[in-house]
């Protein structure tokens, strides 16, 4: 039995080497991705739902890493974010977005992923700002996604980050809306310009889930009609999908029903 513990023990030790080398290498790749700029965004369409038309696009970060390929965020987002890497990689993915906007012709907007780190620093604005009109971007054509956790860290300081990003025309939309504990009591404090119900609720219709669903859906949609907020539903994957978010009043709509992230 004695053996037997100490061999448990061993192996756990050999494990928690391994994952500590895995991690120091996912580290030190992503110090080798920063230096190499290799990091790009693609981008999925926004769409209204009553007529397909497109009205923006999402910038989604991925790496393009020298031996494993493309990644998407999940694969890397928990290291950058342990090791505060990962704001570097968001202003190299938010410069060149802001680069790109005055190329492409892709209509509408085209919104980035801002995490609740950004809010923290009192710069985030004059640095973004500065992105923008280096680039001669339209900062109209620019939206910020945010969650809610960063409105409710420190509320006084979001209030203000987002005034002064609606003053320099750049609006908000508050990401993966449902998935929180929802800033409901100061949302109307907050100048937002739309809501993104969580894909959860909307892969949650006409599955098992369906009337959870639909009724966390329905009060989200209640809400932001309250509070004269758009919606869109993230996502959206089937038909069936859009015909009852679109029944619901929900307005916009995302996923793969409409196009997968791609690059530009
Ligand atoms: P998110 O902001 O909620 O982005 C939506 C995610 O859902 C994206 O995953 C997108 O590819 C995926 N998606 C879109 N349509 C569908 C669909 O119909 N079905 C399903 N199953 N999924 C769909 P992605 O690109 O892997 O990004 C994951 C998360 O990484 C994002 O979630 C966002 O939180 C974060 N992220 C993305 N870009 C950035 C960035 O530039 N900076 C930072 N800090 N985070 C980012
Ligand atoms: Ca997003
Ligand atoms: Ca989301
Ligand atoms: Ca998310």
């Amino acid at each position: 039995a004695k053996a037997c513990g100490r061999d448990r023990s061993e192996r756990f030790d050999e494990a928690m080497r391994a994952e500590a080398t895995r991690l120091l290498d996912l580290e030190a790749d992503l110090r080798r991705g920063i230096l190499q700029d290799a990091f790009e965004p693609y981008f999925q369409p926004i769409v209204r739902l009553s007529d397909g038309a497109v009205i923006g696009h999402e910038a989604l970060l991925r790496w393009r890493h020298e031996l494993h390929g493309i990644l998407p965020p999940a694969d890397f987002i928990g290291v950058g974010e342990d090791s505060g890497l990962i704001e570097q990689v968001d202003w190299l993915m938010y410069r060149k977005v802001i680069g790109m906007m005055t190329k492409l012709d892709a209509p509408g907007y085209v919104s980035i992923n801002v995490s609740p780190r950004h809010f923290r620093s009192d710069d985030f604005v004059d640095r973004l700002m500065l992105l923008v009109d280096c680039a001669g971007a339209d900062p109209s054509r620019l939206r910020i996604e945010i969650t809610e956790v960063a409105l409710l860290d420190d509320a006084p300081r979001a209030l203000r980050m987002l005034s002064l990003l609606r003053e320099r025309g750049v609006l908000v939309l508050l990401d993966d809306f449902g998935t929180g504990f929802s800033a409901l009591s100061y949302l109307h404090r907050f100048p937002i310009r739309a809501l993104k119900i969580d894909q959860s609720f909307v892969h949650g219709l006409g599955s098992d889930l369906h009337a959870e669903s639909l009724a966390l859906v329905r009060a989200i949609l209640a809400l932001a009609s309250t509070l004269g907020i758009d919606t869109i539903a993230e996502g959206v994957e089937t038909q069936a999908q859009r015909d009852m978010l679109d029944e619901l009043g929900c307005q916009y709509g995302q996923g793969y029903l409409y196009g997968r992230p791609a690059p530009i």
